[in-house]
């Protein structure tokens, strides 16, 4: 029974276009968070990719981007059984970090990560809503590897698969819950 994970995608995740420039679709993911069962449904979706085929957990770190990266990744560390990392935008974090920047259309963003967030030899999952140019999640592998560790995997919502991201993350596997 239940409904379908594309079903419940394309009803809960809101498409607003010209946000917050014109030309740009928006994907709004908060009619999902608000809904106990799409939300619940997504995220172990999202979390899938972490165990094997008896479901044992593949991983010892879940990994967000700032901020949805949060609000999707921390509930499936918990659900996972393993801890959560967070990676903030430049000059949030207090203690000492791996910075990584990258470019954006205009100018420049850098992402950090504590340099003791991720253990060597740590297997992480990265989890995010959108995965668009894959600027970001390109720069989030960077990160875990500065600190020794390994992505077995990036994990989104959605991928706009006309901006190619795949491109940017040779040798990662990339698994979206919906391609648009
Ligand atoms: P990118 O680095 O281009 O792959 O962009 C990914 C990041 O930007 C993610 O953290 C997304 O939350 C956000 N993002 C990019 N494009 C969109 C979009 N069309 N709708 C919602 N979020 C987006």
């Amino acid at each position: 029974g239940g409904r379908s994970l594309e079903e419940t995608l394309e009803r809960l995740v809101a498409d607003v276009p010209d946000f917050p420039e014109p030309g740009v679709g928006f994907k709004d993911i908060t009619p999902l968070l608000a809904d106990h069962a799409g939300f619940t449904q997504v995220v172990e979706a999202l979390a899938a990719p972490a165990r094997d085929t008896e479901g044992a957990v593949t991983v010892t770190k879940v990994l967000g981007m700032e901020s949805r990266g949060f609000i999707l990744g921390a509930p499936a560390a918990m659900q996972l059984g393993v801890g959560f990392v967070p990676v903030r935008k430049a000059g949030k974090l207090p203690r000492e970090t791996h910075a990584v920047s990258y470019s954006l259309e205009y100018g420049e963003a850098t992402l950090e990560i504590h340099t003791d967030a991720i253990a060597p030899g740590e297997r992480v999952l990265v989890i995010d809503d959108v995965l668009a140019t894959g600027g970001t999640a390109a720069a989030t592998i960077e990160l875990v590897e500065r600190c020794g560790g390994v992505v077995v995997g990036v994990s989104v919502l959605l991928e706009l698969g006309f901006l190619d991201p795949r491109s940017k993350l040779p040798g990662t596997p990339v698994h979206s819950l919906l391609v648009s």
